[in-house]
């Protein structure tokens, strides 16, 4: 079994695969506006090529189309490349978080779950100065004394998050 130190230590490593991944996902979604946006963007110029005055400027503009389109492709392609890189990371970070999360005692896990239901990525904190370091919260003779015999989970009274020692 591992110490209560040991396990603080895995759910700080837990609560970091979980900010990482939420990182990727965050880097994932720009990406797909972008892809968007050139979709919004071809369509526009698609518009353009389809209703110039005459035939010369409609060869003009099919022409212009035709580039858009290529460059339209090639950025595409270059966004589907970086999607990829970022599935990568996250697939690795949940990886990560299943390794952990099999060492792990289930009551540590079930308060871990459902304080990242909450603050995804940042459920733990430690004492600074006899103050919660993420939320400033003064913290009590009580809970410094559970902190130094690092016995037992201790949450931070005021945010509930996880008190690392
Ligand atoms: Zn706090």
């Amino acid at each position: 079994m591992h110490t209560h130190k040991e396990m603080l230590g895995m759910l700080f490593l837990l609560n970091q695969t979980v900010r990482e991944a939420a990182y990727y996902h965050d880097r994932i979604a720009r990406i797909t506006a972008k892809e968007a946006e050139i979709d919004r963007r071809c369509a526009a110029s698609e518009k353009v090529a389809g209703c110039g005055p005459d035939a010369t400027d409609r060869t003009v503009a099919e022409f212009e189309l035709k580039i858009a389109e290529t460059e339209a492709r090639h950025r595409r392609e270059m966004l589907r490349e970086e999607i990829e890189a970022e599935r990568y990371f996250i697939e690795d970070y949940e990886r990560q978080a299943r390794e952990i999360r099999k060492k792990l005692p289930s009551p540590a896990l079930q308060l871990f779950d459902r304080l990242t239901g909450l603050t995804p990525g940042d459920v733990m904190s430690y004492e600074k100065d006899r103050a919660c370091a993420k939320c400033a919260g003064r913290l009590d003779d009580a809970i410094m004394r559970r902190l130094e015999v690092i016995m037992e989970i201790t949450q931070c009274p005021h945010c509930d998050r996880i008190l690392e020692v």
